[in-house]
């Protein structure tokens, strides 16, 4: 039962469907209408001409030919031209009309496109009338259905009533003058026929012409669509970014330059994606990115990149920074508390536009610049744009592109910085510093490459290789009879992470015969934290296979003390800022003897780095600081140097007979 139920609404959907009462979308209907539209400029341009050579035809022939028709006559044909004639110049103007916009109204179109058909059927019914009570071919009739029916479009369910009523009308109209023969009945109905099935194929055929049309265009809409958008976020992108600064920019300079550029940068993006999944980290971006657009409503904003967006906006010429803040503000509070643990933040540079003929991807990289100076800065989470900082970031770029190259050509060279004993002041050992000598930039000093080198992961491939310098030099000085001193080196927190430190000690100090008191291992008090487990094991390795470890920079740092009871150092390098006004202020002293005391009772030995006074010596060598390195000893040098004042005793040199 069901069954039959179905079929039976299945088949009557169809046949609703094929009839054109259903099934058909808006943007059908739109494009039929604009097709008949066009249609209608055809054939009404079609009917004027025709019913105008027929009426200057009929005139021409009234006045010049003698045979002429009875005046009836004339008054019937000449009013019923005309009469076509005016109608389609009506048809003319709507279509005109319709296809200008102007009429937006499609039923008035529609009644007036079924009126223009009844009005040329009767037309083509009348004059076929007439030529056929004369015995002619009903050529009017049959031309009038094919121009109406056949070129413009009609749902298959008008196309029928009309055509099929207008070909009954006129046989019944002629057959009761003279009845038809077998012959005229067969033609008109094969001609009934070809009409009908051209006008219901052609209006299917529209159908599916339409449907593609529609198809077409959602899918330019999609593209058009997506080629502004961000996938991840869904708001504009890059290029919607740029058209729209573009459109600004070229409706009003003054809009465009009371505007400012502004990078945001999440700052730990990576570690919140670490914890939560890649997932929850996109899900995160798409609500920060909504926040930042909500926050600067009506105003160009974009994703950049991975957790960047870039905004155009506007400054207010009163209160702009009071009102950029609380904006900032705002979604800064947002990102922090999505997860508090991951200490997440916003970081943001500023671009203030010069002039308009300003490059919009110039300008967002220059508030970008900006954004990465104040990058590692605590407390520091706006930047404006100055040529400062697009030098820093010059450089900073320099450097990583370049650090390979520095390797390999040798501009990377190392210089040694005396230690002495404080009890005797002779010679004990060497620190070995980096120096980056450039072709381009001239001498670079550590802070310069160092701290973008940790920042990029890339300090390891710097501190591997002054390893294996220090060992080169070395059995080069041994070579050449030159007493060899221990040198200590410094590695950053995170080579434990990205080399094998183990292996490499293995290569370049035991296999090659070095000596392992000969290399001492220096890391940074402020690396050091708990819960580092590979790095304390690490080290804690090196200290069983007889590797002197010393701890750099003791009191600069944010480490608390508790950490001497978990790493084993037998070194404590203390920091030179506890020697900066050391004449003048009367703190220093008890503070470093308290140090010195606290490394002897957990068995650390001392070192005091920073020593430029005489001043300063006496009173560490007094309270028990075992070694010294200063530029009272010397400053950081090349070997050549060093081997020279080795050789002519420059520095005092310990008994070595
Ligand atoms: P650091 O390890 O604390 O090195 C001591 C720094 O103090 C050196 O600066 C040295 O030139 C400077 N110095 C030594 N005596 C005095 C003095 O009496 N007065 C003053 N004012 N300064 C003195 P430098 O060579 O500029 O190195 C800076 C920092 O760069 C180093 O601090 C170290 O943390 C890092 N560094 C240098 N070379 C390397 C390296 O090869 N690898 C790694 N990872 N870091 C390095
Ligand atoms: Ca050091
Ligand atoms: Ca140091």
């Amino acid at each position: 039962m069901d069954k039959a139920k179905r079929f039976f609404k299945k088949s009557l959907r169809n046949i609703l469907k094929f009839l054109g009462i259903t099934g058909y979308s808006d943007s059908f209907k739109k494009y039929v209408d604009r097709d008949n539209a066009r249609s209608g400029i055809l054939v009404s341009s079609i009917v004027m001409v025709l019913e105008f050579y027929m009426i200057c035809y009929v005139l021409y022939h009234m006045l010049m030919d003698s045979k002429i028709r009875s005046y009836a006559w004339l008054i019937q044909h000449l009013t019923a031209y005309a009469v076509f004639f005016l109608c389609a110049l009506l048809l003319y103007i709507f279509s005109y009309n319709f296809l200008k916009n102007r009429m937006t109204n499609r039923w008035i179109g529609k009644i007036y496109m079924i009126f223009f058909a009844v009005v040329a059927l009767a037309f083509g019914i009348f004059i076929s009338y007439l030529d056929y009570q004369k015995g002619e071919h009903a050529l009017a009739f049959i031309t009038v259905e094919i121009i109406t029916m056949g070129i413009m479009i009609w749902r298959p369910i008008t196309s029928i009533s009309l055509v099929t009523g207008s070909f009954l009308l006129f046989y019944f109209i002629c057959d009761s003058s003279i009845s038809a023969t077998y012959a005229t009945q067969m033609n008109l109905f094969t001609v009934w026929l070809a009409i009908l099935i051209t006008t219901v194929g052609r209006f299917h055929q529209k159908a599916i012409e339409a449907k593609n049309a529609e198809h077409i265009e959602n899918m330019n809409l999609y593209l058009s669509q997506v080629a502004v958008t961000d996938e991840a976020t869904g708001i504009g992108n890059m290029l919607a970014f740029r058209n729209e600064v573009g459109e600004i920019r070229s409706k009003s300079e003054a809009d465009f330059l009371s505007r400012n550029f502004l990078f945001l940068d999440i700052l730990n993006f990576k570690s919140y994606n670490e914890k939560h999944g890649f997932d929850e980290g996109t899900r995160f971006l798409n609500a920060i990115a909504h926040t930042i657009k909500y926050s600067f409503a009506g105003e160009p904003v974009a994703r950049f990149s991975d957790d960047h967006f870039v905004v155009f906006a506007k400054r207010d010429a009163l209160n702009s920074t009071a009102e950029l803040e609380v904006k900032l503000a705002s979604i800064r509070r947002k990102i922090m508390n999505s997860d508090p643990e991951v200490k997440l933040g916003l970081k943001v540079g500023s671009y203030t536009p010069e002039d308009v003929l300003c490059h919009t991807i110039t300008a967002c990289d220059f508030a970008r610049y900006a954004c990465e100076s104040i990058n590692k800065k605590y407390g520091v989470d706006f930047c404006e744009y100055t040529t400062a900082s697009a030098e820093d970031f010059a450089r900073k770029q320099y450097v990583i592109n370049n650090i390979d190259r520095a390797i390999s050509q040798g501009y990377i060279q190392i210089y040694y910085q005396p230690v002495v004993l404080a009890k005797n002041k002779e010679l004990c050992g060497f620190e070995a510093l980096a120096r980056w000598i450039d072709p381009n930039y001239g001498f670079m000093p550590p802070y310069t490459f160092i701290p973008v080198l940790e920042e990029y992961r890339q300090i390891h491939k710097l501190d591997a290789y002054v390893l294996q310098e220090v060992c080169r030099d070395i059995l080069n000085a041994r070579a050449k009879n030159v007493p060899v001193f221990p040198v200590s080196v410094n590695f950053s927190k995170i080579d434990f992470e990205l080399m094998n430190i183990e292996e490499l000690l293995e290569v370049y100090v035991e296999k090659q015969g070095i000596g392992k008191e000969n290399i001492h291992i220096e890391v940074t008090e402020s690396a050091l934290s708990e819960d580092d487990r590979n790095l304390r094991e690490t080290l804690h390795r090196l200290k069983t296979k007889d590797y002197s470890l010393w701890l750099d920079d003791f009191g600069s740092g944010y480490s608390g003390l508790n950490l001497l009871k978990e790493f084993e150092f037998d070194m404590m390098k203390i920091d030179m800022a506890f020697l900066k006004d050391f004449a003048s202020s009367p703190k220093s002293r008890p503070i470093l003897k308290n140090i010195i005391t606290l490394a002897k009772d957990i068995g650390m030995h001392t070192l005091s780095e920073g020593v430029e006074t005489n001043e300063a010596f006496d009173f560490l060598q007094e309270i028990g600081c075992e070694r010294i390195q200063g530029y009272l000893f010397g400053k950081p040098m090349p070997r050549e140097e060093v081997i020279e004042k080795i050789q002519n005793s420059s520095f005092i040199l310990p008994n070595l007979s």
